[in-house]
């Protein structure tokens, strides 16, 4: 069996799903390498490092696509691409099935299974395969460098002989997958950091990694940081109200915000509000994860940096895992790679697609011509 990867189509992406490290471990699970000439070339992995791995090479996608058995890839596929499915086929990449139900049902009719990367459940035995959490990592770290990278001053205090500088304030919102790796990557360039999230639970862990957690004065925090599965449900709007009331009283104080606060299946609460922006210094960095689903902060304008009219700069990336394409493919395509794993219990080259297993099943979105989304809820923990 084949397992093939194109190179990506959606504009300005750099990453990919096979590396020459992970098709070597393919390999070993019994698996045929190929790829798509230059697929790699952007997260900087060349066609001569996959050859040296004993990956194939295709001049086109469309013979990559025609070849290959299972074709591992970063973004959902095109209309095009689905069109290159056939009866048989195994296709995984990140595909968003709740907001893309046509693409699922074409996939389903040209009788693929799909494997939707960002369906695998947060259990823990999936960690490994946990691509969600692997990109989050990777832009909470990322947004950090963009914030100091458009911040004019250092991070860390120093005292020279020109002068005493004091440290930047970073405050970080939701502390998340993505919110703990900025506090880590903020704690570790010397910042004085502040962290929230609704979920008083992660206050020990803002804490043990050195940063500060930003506490309310509201009696009913502890009930209403209210969580579901893990996750953050709706704060009502007395909570809300003193969250915001915090939030007011120290922006003009902070240097850098990172916000990363979501809510499953909704739009992104709005928690760095105008008037706050407009209260903080000339200088100061806003760098709003959220802005793929409407943003934290209203005035963040989606992949764009922008700069206000009291000087502050607000960045809308949604694309800092492809500015890290190298890392990001790496941690990808180990993803990938462990998925494959699970998929191959005889470590022969052949896919059981055992719609059995929790993790297999949960993240299979299409399967011998039938949608299979949503999936049951997993039987273990
Ligand atoms: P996410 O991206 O959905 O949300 C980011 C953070 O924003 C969350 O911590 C959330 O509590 C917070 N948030 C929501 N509303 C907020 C508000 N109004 N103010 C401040 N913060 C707010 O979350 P995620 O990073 O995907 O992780 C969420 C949970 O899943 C965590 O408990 C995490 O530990 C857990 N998780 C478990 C596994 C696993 O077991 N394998 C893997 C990854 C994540």
């Amino acid at each position: 069996v084949k397992i093939g990867t194109p190179k990506e189509v959606f504009e300005g992406e750099a990453r990919v799903a096979m590396t020459p490290d992970s098709a070597r471990m393919l390999q070993k699970l019994g698996y045929d390498c190929a790829i798509e000439t230059g697929a790699g070339v952007a997260a900087g992995f060349t066609d001569e490092a996959y050859a040296n791995a004993g990956v194939e090479i295709f001049n086109t996608a469309a013979g990559l696509w025609k070849e290959a058995d299972v074709v591992a890839k970063v973004r959902p596929p095109t209309d095009t691409e689905i069109k290159r499915l056939s009866d048989g086929k195994l296709l995984i990449s990140f595909f968003w099935p709740a907001q893309n139900g046509e693409l699922m049902e074409a996939a389903a009719k040209k009788g693929a299974s799909v494997i939707a990367m960002d369906m695998v459940p947060r259990i823990s035995r999936a960690q490994k395969m946990d691509a969600l959490s692997s990109m989050a990592n990777i832009a909470g770290y990322r947004a950090v460098i963009e914030a100091g990278n458009n911040f004019g001053r250092f991070f860390t205090g120093q005292i020279t002989a020109a002068g005493k500088v004091p440290p930047a304030k970073v405050l970080v919102v939701g502390a998340g997958v993505a919110g703990l790796a900025a506090i880590g990557t903020s704690t570790s360039l010397g910042a004085i950091t502040y962290a929230f999230d609704v979920r008083p639970e992660v206050a020990e862990q803002v804490e043990s990694m050195g940063a500060e957690f930003v506490f309310l004065d509201f009696e009913e925090a502890a009930k209403d940081g209210a969580e579901s599965g893990g996750y953050a449900s709706v704060s009502s709007p007395e909570f809300t109200a003193a969250q915001l009331k915090k939030f007011r009283e120290i922006a003009p104080d902070i240097d850098i915000v990172i916000t990363t606060a979501l809510i499953p299946n909704r739009e992104a609460p709005e928690l760095w509000t105008k008037d706050m922006v407009e209260s903080m210094k000339p200088g100061s960095v806003i760098i709003d994860l959220a802005a793929e689903k409407g943003g934290n902060c209203k005035l963040t304008v989606m992949d764009q940096k922008i700069v206000t009219d009291n000087g502050v700069t607000i960045i809308g990336y949604t694309d800092f895992p492809s500015r890290m394409a190298t890392q990001a493919s790496t941690l990808y395509a180990t993803n990938i790679r462990h998925m494959m794993t699970d998929l191959t219990p005889g470590k022969d080259g052949v896919v059981n697609h055992n719609m059995e297993d929790d993790v297999i099943r949960g993240a299979t979105i299409t399967h011998a011509k039938e949608v299979t989304f949503p999936p049951p809820p997993p039987k273990v923990k």
